[in-house]
């Protein structure tokens, strides 16, 4: 299956489906889309809804976080905005956050609040069970789903440990 075609579909479990019942952003003033330069990491064969979309509000480099697959060093796009987006067009990490997968340590596929975001979420600090059970429930679909491909999966491996460098940073 075309994985554009793969990325726009697991978009639209995100269309309606939000971190909680209400515009977080206004808790907020939408600190997590002030347009900085931390950037958002786009997932294996993301990219290619952006070559096929062309948005002009969004600026795609390769990043410096790397991983193995198929015995080839890989380096994961990253994405910049400017602090506005299409919100149907938007990258699945935004869409998803302040949540983010995670392997566990027996390799099982697992949904955590992003440690990078306690710096900048009010909704960081909720329960599991404070959020939307609908959104939960597609993060944890779609990184399922995800992870069933093996480049995916080589990311999650690397990506896992990038974000336990964070764990231990705001422990
Ligand atoms: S920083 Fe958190 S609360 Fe604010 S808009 Fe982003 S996800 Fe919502
Ligand atoms: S792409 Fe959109 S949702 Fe993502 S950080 Fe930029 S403005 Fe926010």
């Amino acid at each position: 299956m075309n994985v554009c075609y793969v990325y726009l579909q697991i978009y639209r479990l995100f269309d309606d489906a939000t971190p909680i019942n209400a515009d977080c952003g206004r808790l907020c003033r939408k600190a997590c889309c002030r347009g900085d330069d931390l950037g958002m990491y786009l997932f294996p064969g993301e990219k290619s809804v952006y070559e096929f979309l062309k948005p002009d509000w969004i600026k795609i480099e390769n990043s410096d976080f790397t991983y193995f697959y198929d015995g080839q060093k890989k380096s994961a796009p990253i994405a910049f905005c400017n602090g506005v987006c299409d919100r149907y067009q938007r990258p699945l990490s935004c869409r998803i956050f302040p949540l983010v997968p995670f392997l566990t340590d027996d390799g099982k596929v697992d949904v955590i609040v992003d440690p990078r975001a306690k710096a900048v979420c009010p909704l960081a600090s909720l329960d599991a069970e404070d959020y939307d059970r609908t959104f939960v429930k597609n993060v944890k679909k779609t990184f399922s789903l995800l992870c069933k491909n093996k480049q995916v999966y080589a990311f999650m491996k690397e990506y896992t440990m990038y974000l336990n460098g964070y764990k231990k940073f705001f422990k």
